[in-house]
């Protein structure tokens, strides 16, 4: 497949001429081609982006929301080539994909509902000491104007849609610029907004090099909003750039899992045997540190070393298989360094650890020193650190103990350990009895600390993506 970038409405090469090669994790076969957007594509997409703003956000609500229906209809038709799109550039598997895909057009319709909630609310002035009754206040939501939007690879199309669905829904242009490993989701998702009728300008699809293209995007001033979803260190990276401007930033993290002795061990095992290796573990939310209590440390992992003994490698395209690829053979090797760094400061490989190209194996480790980097660092891998803590206040202190804050789980029948818990961890989404890694579309999604600031979630990115404006009408002048 040879790709375009969408520039105001019109699909077009790169006006460089250059090209870079979408290849399989699995097999390194070319997927397809994209074009490296160049500088004056960037110029283009603002210049269409600004014309577009100014259409938009003078379209009836309503009409958007017709817009914005149809092209959740075709991503519904055009699902299982998007599927396996998917799981071609991504190298998850094509279970795994079908299921990403099927929820785009859900996730467009959600959103396009929010975007005819913006609602505001009358200013009761006369409790004002000195105001009266003869002036009305009152707020409106406005959309933003142009939305840049910056995606990752692992989910290559609910990613892009939870920027880009809410964005329109609001009334605002958008400019995304996809992970470039898997640029051709997002340049399929494109084309259903397109062919839905979607008025010139209002969306551009820049494909390339974040390093080369991301400064110019996040820092020009016409964008009044920068949606990123990514790494921590690019995000730092771009707060630090991007000026006076609105900024939701989705990070990394290292998220925990709390197993008390009271829980349902076959419930946590089986829980984590599938929260820590979907996606091959590259997912924000994977779980990558266990803490279990002592007592219960032996049968849990008795529990789930099997179950995940029986995670099937192999071919993504395959319906056999229930793990993929990590992104690339590079990101694979440094997750093999990681798990050898972990035993050989004393940590147990209980299953796994090996890795055949890009694919590493499904890994269990325990006796993990919390403070080592397998804790501390976010591994974006399929392996699970497993390590104790003796009751709930050390339980907490160890979940609370990275940089990271962006979901936890916890498993247990205590009611009041699992109410303080949800009190005192520092996480933005905290799951009672299950694992974090779980997500309903339309909840409010994203971290503390150093896993960002902002939420997604279509009513909470419709927010961030409008301007509360407040307008007072004077009766008289004084
Ligand atoms: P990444 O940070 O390497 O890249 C993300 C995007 O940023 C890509 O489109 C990339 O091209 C672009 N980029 C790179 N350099 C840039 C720059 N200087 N300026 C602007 N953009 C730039 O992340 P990744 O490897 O694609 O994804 C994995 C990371 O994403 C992990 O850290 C994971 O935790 C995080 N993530 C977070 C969430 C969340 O909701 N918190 C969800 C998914 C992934």
């Amino acid at each position: 497949m040879i790709a375009e970038l969408l520039i105001g409405g019109q699909w077009r090469a790169s006006r460089s001429g250059r090209v870079e090669e979408v290849r399989s994790p699995f097999d390194g076969c070319v997927v397809g081609t994209v074009p490296i957007a160049a500088v004056e594509d960037i110029e283009a997409a603002m210049e269409a982006a600004e014309r577009g703003a100014a259409t938009w956000r003078r379209t009836p609500a309503h009409e958007r929301m017709q817009i914005l229906h149809r092209a959740a209809e075709l991503a519904d038709e055009r699902s299982a080539v998007i599927a396996r799109t998917i799981s071609a550039e991504n190298g998850k598997t094509i279970t795994e994909a079908t299921v990403e895909a099927s929820r785009s057009g859900d996730l467009i319709r959600l959103s396009a509902f929010e975007g005819t909630q913006l609602y505001g609310q009358t200013l009761p002035l006369d409790a004002n000491r000195g105001t009266g009754f003869d002036k009305i206040g009152f707020t409106v939501r406005q959309p933003v104007g142009i939305v840049v939007a910056i995606t990752p690879f692992n989910y290559p199309a609910l990613l892009v849609l939870h920027k880009i669905a809410p964005a329109l829904a609001a009334g605002n242009a958008v400019i995304v610029k996809p992970a470039r490993a898997t640029p051709l989701t997002a340049l399929a998702l494109a084309a259903c907004f397109v062919d839905a009728g979607l008025p010139d300008g209002v969306l551009s699809v820049l494909t390339g090099p974040g390093g080369e293209l991301g400064d110019l995007l996040v820092s020009d001033s016409r964008v009044r909003k920068v949606s990123f979803t990514g790494s921590t260190g690019v995000g730092a990276r771009i707060a630090a750039r991007a000026g006076v401007k609105k900024l939701s930033l989705e990070l990394g993290a290292s998220c925990p899992v709390i197993v008390m002795p009271d829980a349902d061990i076959e419930l946590a095992s089986s829980a984590v045997a599938a929260g820590g290796f979907a996606n091959a573990g590259q997912v924000c939310i994977s779980v990558q540190r266990v803490i279990t209590h002592p007592a219960i440390n032996g049968d849990f992992l008795d529990a789930l070393v099997p179950k995940v003994k029986t995670i099937r490698t192999g071919d993504p395209a395959s319906a056999e298989t229930s793990m993929g690829t990590i992104i690339s053979t590079s990101e694979a090797e440094r997750v093999e360094r990681a798990i050898a760094a972990a035993a050989r400061n004393g940590a147990r490989i209980l299953t796994g650890g090996e890795r055949n190209g890009s694919v590493v194996e499904p890994t269990v480790v325990a006796d993990v020193d919390p403070a080592s980097p397998f804790s501390q660092d976010e591994l974006f891998g399929p392996a699970v650190a497993v390590s104790t803590a003796a009751d709930w206040e050390s339980a907490i202190t160890q979940a609370n103990g990275t940089a990271f804050g962006l979901a936890a789980g916890l498993f247990t029948a205590d009611v009041a350990g699992a109410i303080r818990a949800m009190r005192e961890i520092d996480a933005g989404n905290i799951h009672i009895n299950w694992t974090p890694l779980w997500r309903a579309d339309l909840m409010p999604y994203g971290g503390l600390k150093a896993s960002g600031i902002g939420k997604e979630g279509p009513r909470s990115a419709v927010a961030e993506m409008t301007e509360e404006k407040t307008v007072v009408l004077h009766g008289r002048p004084w």
